[in-house]
C-alpha cells in the first residue's frame, strides 16, 4: 500500500489505485442497449442530446437499424407512417 506523508493511502493492498478526481466530477458510465429499433434509436438520440459522460453501445441482431420497420420491408419499400 502506497502512502505519502500526511495523506490518505492512494492505493489499496490489492493494487487498486484510488483515482485523484475533483469532487463533483462525473465518472464515465457505460450503457448497453439491446436492439436498434425505434426504442434503441430513441435511446441513442436522447443520450446524444442530454447524456454526459455516457459511452453507449447498441447491439442489434439485424444487419441494419429500424427494428420492426427493418424486418417488415417489402423489397426496398418500407411501410410509411407519414402517408
Ligand atoms: C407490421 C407492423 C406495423 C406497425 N405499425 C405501427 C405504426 O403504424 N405505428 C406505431 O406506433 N407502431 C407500429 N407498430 C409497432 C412497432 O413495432 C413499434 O411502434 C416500434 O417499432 C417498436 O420499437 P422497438 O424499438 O420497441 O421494438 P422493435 O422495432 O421490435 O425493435 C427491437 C429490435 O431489437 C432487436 N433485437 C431483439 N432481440 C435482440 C437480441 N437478443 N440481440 C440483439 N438485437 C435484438 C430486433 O432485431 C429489433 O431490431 C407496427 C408493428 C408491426 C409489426
Amino acid at each position: 500500500m502506497q502512502t505519502e506523508p500526511g495523506l490518505w493511502p492512494s492505493e489499496n493492498a490489492r493494487g487498486y489505485k484510488i483515482p485523484d478526481v475533483e469532487s463533483g466530477t462525473l465518472r464515465p458510465i457505460k450503457v448497453i442497449g439491446i436492439g436498434a429499433g425505434l426504442s434503441g434509436i430513441s435511446l441513442a438520440h436522447d443520450i446524444q442530446q442530454n447524456g454526459k459522460n455516457i459511452q453507449l453501445t447498441i447491439y442489434e441482431m439485424a444487419p441494419d437499424v429500424g427494428g420492426t420497420w427493418f424486418w417488415n420491408r417489402c423489397g426496398s419499400t418500407v411501410m410509411s407512417i407519414l402517408d
